[in-house]
């Protein structure tokens, strides 16, 4: 074990938080856990992990649950392809792997949405084997480091990260180094405000040494989102709601939605539904709402509607609502 190691995985025995994943030897619990800590904090995570693995406690139940009830699970998590992908692989690990999480790089990363980060995470974490995995995380934490000044965005900067990471990762405890990788990252090497004074690390630190924690990583700027303007309807009779499911896109697919429409006056949407055959009553302009997703940016006009016509739309109870798996983006303008 290198210094680099030692002083990081004596730092994380003394000082790690206390996280259900961390008290499972499950390897299903362990992947369910990563998939949902993508681009989620652990505090966040926490009941919707417990709820997952209470309700699915086995990759066999995965990969039969109804896509409903796995969206309900996973509501308000957000990305969910990353539910759907877990529920395919759950099905080819039934089909091809006896219904046992394959312990391979190789067969591992045949399985959706498992990438390089998530395999290393998986055989690190749950098998105990000296694969790296590289996130957010490490690279910030590594490129503080080793005084890395290329753009992390790029795959060749990343790439030269990994390998960094593959060459410290002990290969007597693969698990608590990268444990501590993680940790590092989300309790000292933050974004902001690093705790430099008490890093177990620091005493070699580039970044520390010459007072460059701002600076690094160095990441270009991203291209400006998408945008596209929408006017929402919150369209309801004594009957309940009308909600469209969004289907066979990669975009919320699945889950339901206000109908709504790319369009900048409400008068466009009436026209619509003239030429349905249908009247729309508009009650009351209950004002603008933004959802950010990561490359897309929705501005919506929401609008209180009603409407006395039948429409191809499905019409929820208020009772029923918790059934029908929302997108955040309009639960949020459903609350209000
Ligand atoms: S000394 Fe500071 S910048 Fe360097 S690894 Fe530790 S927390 Fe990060």
């Amino acid at each position: 074990m290198n210094d680099f190691s030692s002083k990081l995985i004596k730092w994380y025995l003394a000082n790690k938080r206390d996280l259900p994943w961390r008290n499972t030897t499950n390897p299903y619990h362990i992947w369910v856990s990563e998939i949902m800590l993508q681009q989620t904090q652990a505090a966040t995570v926490i009941p919707y992990y417990l709820r997952f693995i209470e309700t699915l406690p086995s990759i066999e139940d995965l990969a039969k649950v109804d896509l409903d009830l796995l969206y309900k699970l996973w509501e308000g998590l957000g990305y969910y392809s990353r539910a759907r992908n877990l529920k395919n692989a759950a099905m080819t690990i039934m089909e091809k792997h006896q219904g046992v999480l394959p312990n391979t790089y190789d067969d591992l990363i045949k399985l959706k949405g498992i990438g390089r980060y998530t395999a290393g995470a998986i055989l690190s974490l749950a098998f105990h084997l000296p694969y790296s995995a590289t996130d957010g995380n490490v690279i910030r934490t590594l490129s503080r480091y080793y005084g890395i000044k290329e753009d992390t965005r790029l795959e060749k900067t990343k790439t030269i990260i990994d390998g960094l990471n593959q060459k410290n990762i002990s290969i007597i405890d693969p698990h608590n180094y990268t444990q501590a990788m993680i940790e590092m990252g989300a309790t000292l090497c933050t974004k902001s405000k690093p705790k430099c004074e008490i890093c177990p690390i620091n005493e070699h630190c580039y970044a520390y040494l010459n007072n460059k924690q701002s600076e690094l990583p160095f990441t270009s700027k991203l291209k400006q989102k998408k945008e596209i303007q929408w006017i929402t309807v919150i369209l309801r009779n004594e009957a309940g709601d009308y909600l469209l499911q969004k289907q066979e896109t990669n975009l919320l697919n699945g889950l339901y939605l206000y109908p709504q429409f790319e369009a900048e006056s409400i008068n466009y949407v009436e026209d619509i539904f003239n030429e349905l055959g249908a009247t729309l009553f508009i009650n009351e302009d209950i004002g603008s709402y933004t959802h950010v997703f990561s490359h897309l940016k929705w501005d919506m006009r929401v609008y209180h509607a009603t409407t006395s016509s039948n429409l191809d739309y499905t019409v929820v109870k208020p009772s029923n609502f918790d059934l029908y798996p929302m997108a955040t983006a309009h639960k949020q303008i459903k609350k209000d």
